[in-house]
């Protein structure tokens, strides 16, 4: 074989060598979800207005759950507030010591969820969609703590900060798939 083309395979070989080391650096695929989180980043998107968190996991149970349901149906009343430190809890100091309660997990019909403000700025967008279907999971679907800090039903759940953290997250959540899942017990209630 003339010289010349040895040096050429050898060139090949060492720019596929290099080619596949850029590869690897790409960063991985934006996942599919049946609803666009476009709205979620868009810079005039109102992160304090918690009554679009409860439109978006409307529509993404509706398309993401087995039976579609229509939780905007089913749920009459919708209730969902900021809580504050008290001027005696600020003055020793303290904070709240949550970041989100659910408080109508056993009524069908009402939702009633309250998120602890200081939290709720010390956190990003991702994560706070991780939290308000953490008290819809609560509230709606009746899920009580799970056992992997990855999923959103863990009690301390860091919550994923980013796009596709959620999303792996969410679709455990809508699939009922995840690790200890478990449902709050509501035989108490009429
Ligand atoms: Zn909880």
């Amino acid at each position: 074989m003339p010289r010349g083309i040895i040096y050429l395979i050898f060139l090949l070989v060492i720019s596929c060598a290099k080619n596949s080391l850029v590869y690897e650096e790409i960063p991985e695929d934006v996942l599919f979800s049946c609803i666009d989180y476009d709205r979620v980043t868009d810079p005039n998107f109102d992160s304090d207005d918690l009554y679009a968190f409860w439109d978006i996991f409307v529509a993404d149970a509706k398309c993401s759950m087995r039976n579609n349901p229509d939780y905007d149906n089913l749920n009459s009343i919708v209730n969902m507030y900021y809580e504050y430190e008290s001027a005696a809890l600020t003055a020793s100091g303290e904070v709240l010591d949550y970041g989100a309660y659910a408080a109508s997990s056993c009524n069908d019909e009402v939702v009633r969820v309250g998120i602890a403000f200081r939290y709720w700025n010390d956190i990003n967008i991702w994560q706070k969609l991780g939290l308000m279907y953490h008290e819809f999971g609560h509230d709606v679907l009746r899920y009580a703590h799970s056992t992997n800090p990855d999923d959103i039903m863990h009690p301390s759940s860091p919550f994923a900060n980013t796009y596709n953290g959620f999303i792996k997250s969410k679709n455990r959540f809508f699939d009922k798939k995840f690790e200890g899942i478990n449902y709050i017990d509501c035989s108490w209630y009429n």
